[in-house]
C-alpha cells in the first residue's frame, strides 16, 4: 500500500494534489510520500521484533538527505556503498555507529574516512580488501569491525543485472573459501571480526532463494564459531521485491520475510541486520511528467513526455515496467488507446512503454510513473543537458522541494574552458 491515491478525481500524494506540485515545481519531478517511507521502514522493524536487530536502509535506492533524515528519526541505520554516501548519511544526521559500509571496491581513502568518522562495520568482499582495511586501520590507530560477505552461490531468480549471489557474480568471497578468509582476518592486526554478511540480489519475488542462502549462512556461522571466530552479527542483505505491475503480482511481505529469518537464523543468538532499499523507497515515490505532444506514427501513437531516460533509466536498463497513470482520474468507461510512451532524448532506448493501453491523453496532461522511488532519481543524469530532475517530499498536506532543479547557468558553469582555448 502507498499513499498515492485518487481523491475527488485527482491523483494525490498524501493530502497534496499532484497538479499543485506540478504547478509549483514544474515537471518532470520526483515526488515522495513520507507516510509510505515510514510505513515500509516500520514493516521491516516490526517483522524483526523480539530479535536484536538494526534495519540499515540501503541508501543507494534513494539517497536524498530528507529521505535519510525521515528514516533515521525512526531509528534506521544506513547501508552505504561509497565515501559519498557515507558523507551524505553523516550530513543527514546518521551516527557512524549505525552505518554499514558495503561495496566491492572500497578505496583506502574511503576506508580511512569511515574509520575516522566512525563505522558500525565494513562488509568485506575480498582478501585484498581485508588486507587494505587492516593496513589503513593500523596506520590510523584503529581496529576495524568487519563482516565477510560470502557469496552463497544461490540463484536469486531475478533480472541478471541485479543478481549478485551466484558464483559468477563479482560479489563476496566464495562460501567454499570462507573459513580461509576468516582465518586470515583473525591474523590481521587491524581487523576485528564481528559477524557474517550475505546479499544475493535485488527485486526478489520469492522467499525460496533467501531461505537457501540463510540456511547456508546458519551452517557457516556454526562452523566459524567452531573455528573460534566471534560471529555475533549477521547482515542478511536486502533485496525483497516490490509490485511494479498493477499490484497483481504480490511479492512476499516483510512479515513473512521476518518469519523466515527467525526460522533460519533466529536460534543463533546473533544481532540481525537487514539492508532493504527498494522495498522502503520504491512505492514511496512517483515520477511526475507532462505530455508534450501526442504524435501519430505508422500504425501507432506516440505519447511524448517531458520525462526521459536520463530521469528514469529503469525501463531502458532493466526492461522494467512502471505503471503509468493519468493525474486526472479517467472515467471508468473511458476507451483505451495503445500508446508508445517515450521521452525527448535522441535514442530509441528512450522508451518507457510500448503499446501501453491508457485513456486518451492530450498535450499538457500530467501523468505519474508509479513505483519510481527506488533507483529513480539516484540514477538520473544530465544527458542531453537536461537539468537533473528535482525531488519533492510530501508530508500530510505539506510539500517541500528537497532538491531543486538546477538552472542552465548552474549546469553550464560547471564546465571549465582550458587556458589554450581562451587564447585568440
Ligand atoms: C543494493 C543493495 C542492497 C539493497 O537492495 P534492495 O533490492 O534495494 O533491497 C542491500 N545490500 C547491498 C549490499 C546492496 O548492494
Amino acid at each position: 500500500m502507498d499513499h498515492f491515491l485518487y481523491r475527488n478525481g485527482a491523483l494525490h500524494a498524501e493530502d497534496v494534489p499532484l497538479e499543485e506540485i506540478a504547478a509549483a515545481v514544474g515537471t518532470p519531478a520526483y515526488v515522495y510520500s513520507t507516510a509510505t517511507l515510514e510505513r515500509h521502514f516500520r514493516l521491516f522493524d516490526e517483522a524483526l521484533e523480539g530479535l536484536p536487530h538494526l534495519v540499515c536502509y540501503a541508501m543507494k535506492a534513494a539517497s536524498n538527505q530528507a529521505i535519510l533524515a525521515t528514516l533515521a528519526r525512526l531509528g534506521a541505520g544506513m547501508d552505504v556503498v561509497s565515501g559519498g554516501e557515507y558523507a551524505r548519511a553523516r550530513a543527514a544526521g546518521v551516527p557512524g555507529s549505525r552505518i554499514v559500509f558495503a561495496g566491492v571496491g572500497k578505496t583506502e581513502a574511503e576506508i580511512a574516512q569511515a574509520l575516522a568518522g566512525g563505522v558500525r562495520q565494513f562488509n568485506v568482499e575480498s582478501e585484498p580488501e581485508l588486507a587494505a582495511i587492516s593496513r589503513v586501520a593500523v596506520a590510523g590507530g584503529h581496529r576495524a569491525p568487519v563482516t565477510i560477505r560470502v557469496n552463497p552461490d544461490v540463484d536469486a531468480r531475478t533480472h541478471a543485472k541485479i543478481a549478485t549471489g551466484k558464483s559468477e557474480n563479482k560479489f563476496g568471497v566464495p562460501i567454499s573459501r570462507a573459513r580461509e578468509v576468516y582465518a586470515e582476518a583473525a591474523r590481521l592486526p587491524g581487523i576485528e571480526v564481528v559477524g557474517l554478511d550475505v546479499h544475493i540480489g535485488s527485486q526478489l519475488t520469492e522467499l525460496a532463494p533467501f531461505e537457501a542462502a540463510y540456511r547456508k549462512v546458519a551452517a557457516l556461522t556454526e562452523t566459524l564459531r567452531g573455528d573460534g571466530h566471534d560471529i555475533r552479527r549477521l547482515d542478511l542483505g536486502g533485496g525483497l521485491g516490490i509490485p511494479y505491475r498493477n499490484v497483481n503480482d504480490a511479492p512476499p511481505l516483510p512479515f513473512d520475510y521476518g518469519a523466515l529469518i527467525r526460522r533460519t537464523v533466529g536460534h543463533l543468538g546473533c544481532e540481525i541486520e537487514i539492508e532493504p532499499g527498494r522495498l522502503i523507497a520504491g512505492n514511496a515515490g512517483i515520477l511526475l511528467s507532462r505530455v508534450i505532444y501526442v504524435k501519430a506514427g505508422e500504425g501507432r501513437q506516440f505519447l511524448i513526455l517531458d520525462a526521459a531516460m536520463n530521469d528514469l533509466i529503469r525501463p531502458a536498463m532493466y526492461d522494467a515496467w512502471h505503471d503509468i497513470v493519468p493525474v486526472v482520474e479517467p472515467d471508468p468507461g473511458a476507451p483505451r488507446v495503445d500508446y508508445d510512451v517515450v521521452g525527448p532524448v535522441c535514442e530509441s532506448g528512450d522508451t518507457f512503454a510500448r503499446a501501453r493501453p491508457l485513456p486518451p491523453l492530450r498535450a499538457g496532461d500530467l501523468v505519474a510513473f508509479r513505483s519510481a522511488g527506488a533507483y529513480g532519481a539516484v540514477m538520473a543524469s544530465e544527458y542531453n543537458t537536461r537539468p537533473l530532475v528535482p525531488e519533492v517530499l510530501v508530508k500530510d498536506d505539506h510539500h517541500a522541494v528537497i532538491r531543486a532543479r538546477p538552472t542552465f547557468d548552474e549546469i553550464i558553469s560547471r564546465d571549465t574552458i582550458p587556458e589554450w582555448l581562451r587564447q585568440e
